[in-house]
């Protein structure tokens, strides 16, 4: 499956008000993004091990996905457009020595 053949399913499953997207989408990206840290958290605290985690890490990763794949289509974004903009940002700072460091832009 690409990513725009994903972002299109994500579609069938997209129940939320058109009046409250932005927020409910945002949110739910947060949310999910707390739920990755959880498993981390829960494996770092050994109440399972690595691959339990990586299950469980799959379902969880999985969901930020849906949540990132909705807020691009909503916002009528091209998601391969933003995995390369991110990425072009992500090498120019490589080639300028400051993917370390704080700020937007670096
Ligand atoms: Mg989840």
């Amino acid at each position: 499956m690409d990513l725009q053949e994903y972002q299109l399913l994500t579609r069938k499953t997209a129940i939320y008000s058109q009046d409250t997207f932005l927020e409910y989408l945002t949110l739910g990206l947060a949310s999910e993004a707390g739920e990755v840290s959880g498993v981390v958290k829960k494996y770092i605290r050994k109440d399972y091990d690595l691959d339990i985690a990586k299950d469980k890490l799959i379902k969880e990763l999985g969901d930020v996905m849906w949540y990132w794949a909705r807020l691009c289509d909503e916002l009528g974004l091209n998601p391969e457009e933003v995995m390369e903009i991110n990425i072009d940002k992500l090498l120019n700072r490589q080639v300028k020595n400051t993917l370390q460091g704080d700020g937007d832009d670096r």
